[in-house]
């Protein structure tokens, strides 16, 4: 196949993604199925599991590191309500940079970090390298966020901590939502924060497996 045939017909199993696993399972949000349409997922993908990409599924990259699957980043990017205009995100995991591209995409300043050093390198050559001059990779433990850049209209964690970790919560606007899968796998839940001046509601999407964040918070799997 040549380079364009190739690419016409990722972009054919991309609009199949979209419609199949997105519109289909009830994400409605206009400006997360126009990203999800745009970013070419398979330039993020390990060479080895290229034609997986838009699979209905997670895509390994390593040990204890996956793209998250199509429809989980969708439901992600949909929950977190990301305001009008510039806004400003905090990603904790950013594995491949795929959620990353898909909120910048979206209109934000995405602030992303990745405790696999070898990863987060990768991730910033890859979004630079396409253009993603708004996405900024910083490599280390994330479970105390990044306090400097926020505070953030909303913050995605894409690693699961067995509670929710407080400092990252209190980098939250007033009015911002944390959308973070927490627990210890099989009992994750995928929770929604929402800050109000210095309370916090909690509510529950759904169950999810994430893998689990390391590092300070989690130690033990460190
Ligand atoms: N958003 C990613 C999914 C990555 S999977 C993507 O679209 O590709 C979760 C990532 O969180 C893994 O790469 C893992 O190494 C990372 N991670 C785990 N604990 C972390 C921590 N304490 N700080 C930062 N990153 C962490």
């Amino acid at each position: 196949m040549s380079k364009q045939q190739d690419e016409e017909s990722r972009r054919v199993h991309r609009e199949k993604m979209v419609r199949e696993q997105l519109v289909r399972r009830g994400v409605s949000d206009e400006r997360v199925l126009e990203a999800m349409l745009r970013v070419p997922r398979h330039a993020f993908t390990p060479t080895a599991e290229i034609d997986s990409a838009y699979e209905d599924r997670p895509v390994p990259l390593g040990p204890l590191q996956t793209i998250s699957q199509p429809y989980m980043v969708a439901l992600m990017s949909q929950a977190a309500m990301l305001p009008a205009g510039r806004s400003r995100v905090l990603e904790i995991g950013t594995g491949s940079g795929y959620s990353a591209a898909i909120l910048a995409e979206m209109g934000a300043e995405v602030f992303t970090i990745e405790i696999v050093q070898p990863l987060a390198e990768e991730a910033a050559v890859r979004l630079n390298a396409m253009g993603y001059e708004q996405v900024h990779v910083r490599a280390g433990d994330g479970s105390l966020g990044w306090a400097e850049a926020g505070p953030f209209d909303a913050i995605l964690v894409t690693a699961a901590p067995p509670h929710i970790p407080t400092e990252i919560r209190d980098q939250l606007r007033d009015g911002g939502r944390m959308i973070i899968p927490v627990g210890i796998a099989p009992d994750q839940e995928l929770l929604c924060v929402v800050r109000r001046g210095d309370t916090f509601a909690e509510h529950r999407i759904c169950a999810v497996r994430f893998v689990p964040m390391v590092g300070k918070v989690q130690p033990f799997q460190a």
